[in-house]
């Protein structure tokens, strides 16, 4: 099933399989678009704490109750760059009740190209046990501004979310544009290689800066985490940056308010803004 954006898949799916009284769970740093769904129709958000900013299986399990209709995680997740394997994935799926659906978003699968005990979650939903994974061309394919995701399901939700979209929910020309992305496989692998070596690259940078750390990650961004005096913190580090012309995005709404994420662009504007950081921090 396609949508507008996998933001649209992930509110659809709540709609039809939360309401009032119900709760939907994810981690802890998990993308904030699923408390904001569930809240819209009148469920609960429930989170799992997470070790080490990392889905933690165990408290995902531990956190289902009576009342628990959908399952979401975000593999790699964003904001925090992390991902749980493979095996860990189909631990969760075996610990879950069949009929609580469990979403995989894989908005960030595409970047995974290097890691084998990876998997963006095709054959859970194969399994047929009430597993659907998300896709999005707003990340690799850089096409946030057309508004296209996608589903794999199993044939009765995809059933449910089909009757429930708007009938014409993506554009004719956002079709378009997805399919010719489809097809550009030159593009997508040189995206994977520029952010993988521009990523390692602007965090050795960003750690050999006295007192901040660059955390690892999976996705096309980074977290820098500042040190938490007033004057020296993220959100001073983030109104200096602005004023730059640099955007980054604050955290503080994800419970990461000692962190600023930072997305990964060109050499020369990762250049631009690790100058930035440096005069903010050296000022
Ligand atoms: C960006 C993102 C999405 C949604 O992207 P769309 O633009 O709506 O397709 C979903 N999940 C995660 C984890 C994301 O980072």
């Amino acid at each position: 099933v396609c949508g507008a954006g996998s933001d649209e898949l992930i509110t659809l799916l709540i709609r039809a399989y939360a309401g009032p009284g119900d709760e939907v769970l994810y981690s802890q740093h998990g993308f904030l678009m699923y408390p904001i769904a569930t809240k819209g129709v009148g469920a609960v958000p429930v989170t799992a704490a997470e070790t080490n900013m990392t889905t933690s299986v165990d408290a995902l399990l531990a956190a289902v109750t009576e009342k628990t209709k959908i399952v979401f995680v975000a593999n790699p997740n964003n904001p925090t760059g992390t991902y749980i394997n493979d095996a860990e994935m189909k631990r969760l799926r075996d610990g879950l009740r069949e009929d609580i659906v469990l979403v995989v978003d894989a908005a960030y699968a595409e970047f995974m190209t290097g890691q084998e005990d990876y998997s963006a979650g095709e054959e859970l939903v194969r399994a047929g046990k009430n597993t659907v994974m998300t896709r999005t061309f707003s990340k690799i394919y850089g096409l946030g501004g057309i508004r296209l995701g996608w589903c794999y399901a199993p044939v009765d939700i995809a059933d449910v979310l089909q009757r429930l979209r708007n009938p014409f929910n993506v554009a004719l020309p956002t079709q378009e544009a997805g399919l010719a992305a489809l097809d550009d496989d030159e593009f997508v692998n040189a995206c994977v290689r520029h952010n993988a070596e521009t990523l390692a690259w602007f965090r050795d940078q960003v750690n050999a800066i006295d007192g901040l750390i660059a955390h690892p990650s999976y996705g096309n961004f980074v977290l820098v985490e500042f040190p938490k005096e007033e004057g020296k913190n993220a959100d001073a580090a983030n109104d200096f940056m602005m004023a730059q012309g640099v955007i980054p995005r604050k955290i503080g709404a994800y419970g990461l308010p000692q962190m600023l994420r930072i997305s990964i662009g060109t050499k020369e504007e990762m250049e631009i803004c690790l100058k930035a950081i440096k005069d903010f921090v050296n000022r």
